[in-house]
């Protein structure tokens, strides 16, 4: 047997069911899969392969997953920061996106979050926006794998001037999109209960079922949306949600920072899954979600950015490290969430959260070679006393080595292959000036 591609010399992070860590392991790849995954035999040669990867003792773990992402929107990195939630929405994104949201800037929004997701070990996505067929393309392009879902919102959007269209909009996406890219899924992503009709979430959800669909939708993100919905149905967001129809196995929901009991109760019932974006939550003050209590009711958890206008960066280390501090510091518990739980949250958990568990989020034979190899003997990676806390405490996303989806190197030797980031980054200074002096 010969390997497409074998990595060796490497602490392997296989993140499969018993979380076994592999000193000294070897892992073969065999065109699109795992084949070998093992500690070496000491003394043994090593086997044939086109291509060697020596991870000279680095860790080597499963590609991870970012289960919250708006793509295009590092088109607004940084345009307007610390506002409250709504402030923000209407006063400026709303209008920001109404104007500069073409599939032009898609485009090129897109390939700019790809670039800093695959240089930072993001191998997969669950995104949500507008012109999601360009999105789609566009990720396909890249390499990467992603669940892309075409938004939909009762507010004239980019793509979909008349709302009464949305739906329709929605189905011509999943439709175009079905069986058309081996590696990008299409979804449906409502905005939420608060800019989307009763009637709007219950077509969108019966055209996802009937497409065999993910379900996403931003729920119980802020106290002044469970007041909002509390005055208008006298339900809470999540008690809405199941009442309406819209809570089941297919339905990942965004957020979750106000649940009560009850809500968990209801979401562990449903057996929905949570994507968590504690970033994106602090820095609009939204609050803290109750996750190490979702995950101890057996509720599938995995963590998001957001888009990168309420973040500001798609960097996932960056997440997991402030996922494992956030709720430490919300219970007083330094064991409340290990380092471990964590990284299956960026990985197996994710996986499992957008319907992808079978195929990818750990490393183990026969599952899709989506595999990344952090930077070896770097001062604040050493010593390696305890791989998954280096990942989640001291790795950053510029430790990336390589990436590989698919079993395609995407990323080797920290550089982006295939793509010209000189012209991604000319593009964007255009449409930076054209943002800021609030062209089209
Ligand atoms: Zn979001």
């Amino acid at each position: 047997m010969t390997w497409d591609i074998l990595i060796h010399n490497a602490t392997i992070l296989t993140v499969n069911p018993q979380f076994d860590i592999l000193a000294n392991g070897i892992l073969g790849i065999k065109k699109d899969r795992i084949g070998l995954v093992s500690k070496r035999v000491e003394h043994e040669p090593l086997p044939h392969t086109q291509r060697r990867i020596n991870a000279r003792g680095g860790i080597v773990l499963p590609g991870i997953i970012n289960t919250h992402t708006h793509l295009p929107m590092t088109l607004f990195r940084g345009l307007a920061d610390d506002l409250p939630l709504m402030t923000w929405l209407n006063d400026y994104m709303f209008p920001a996106e109404n104007r500069h949201v073409t599939p032009e800037t898609v485009r090129w929004g897109t390939r700019l979050a790809c670039a800093e997701m695959l240089l930072s070990g993001t191998t997969t996505c669950c995104d949500g926006y507008f012109f999601e067929s360009i999105v789609a393309e566009s990720v396909a392009d890249s390499g990467m794998r992603a669940i892309c879902a075409q938004g939909i919102i009762d507010y004239p959007a980019p793509g979909v001037p008349d709302p009464k269209h949305n739906i329709r909009s929605a189905h011509e996406f999943a439709d175009k999109l079905n069986g058309t890219y081996s590696r990008v899924t299409p979804s449906i992503f409502c905005h939420s209960p608060y800019t989307c009709s009763k009637s709007t979430l219950q077509q969108a959800k019966k055209l996802a079922s009937q497409f065999n669909m993910l379900f996403q939708i931003h729920i119980a993100e802020t106290l002044a949306e469970q007041t909002q919905i509390l005055d208008k149905t006298g339900m809470r967001p999540v008690e809405y949600l199941e009442h309406i129809g819209l809570l089941d196995t297919d339905t990942l929901l965004v957020h979750g920072v106000w649940l009560n009991e009850a809500d968990i109760q209801r979401i562990q019932n449903a057996g929905a899954a949570l994507s968590h974006n504690p970033d994106s939550n602090m820095k609009l003050a939204s609050g803290i979600a109750p996750i190490p209590d979702l995950i101890q009711r057996g509720i599938t958890v995995g963590l998001g950015t957001d888009g990168a206008a309420s973040n500001n960066t798609l960097d996932m280390f960056a997440a997991m490290d402030l996922t494992a501090k956030l709720h430490k510091v919300k219970s007083g518990d330094p064991t409340a969430m290990a380092a471990e739980t964590v990284l299956k949250m960026a990985t197996i958990e994710a996986a499992r959260a957008i319907g992808l568990a079978e195929r990818i989020g750990s490393l183990e034979t026969g599952k899709q070679a989506d595999i990344i190899v952090l930077k070896p003997k770097q001062p604040h990676l050493m010593p390696l006393h305890h791989p998954v806390s280096q990942v989640v405490y001291a790795a950053r996303g510029a430790d990336v080595d390589h990436v590989i989806v698919d079993g395609k190197i995407l990323v080797d030797g920290g550089q982006l292959i295939g793509q010209d980031m000189d012209e991604m980054i000319r593009q964007m200074q255009l449409i930076s000036q054209a943002i800021k002096e609030n062209k089209k």
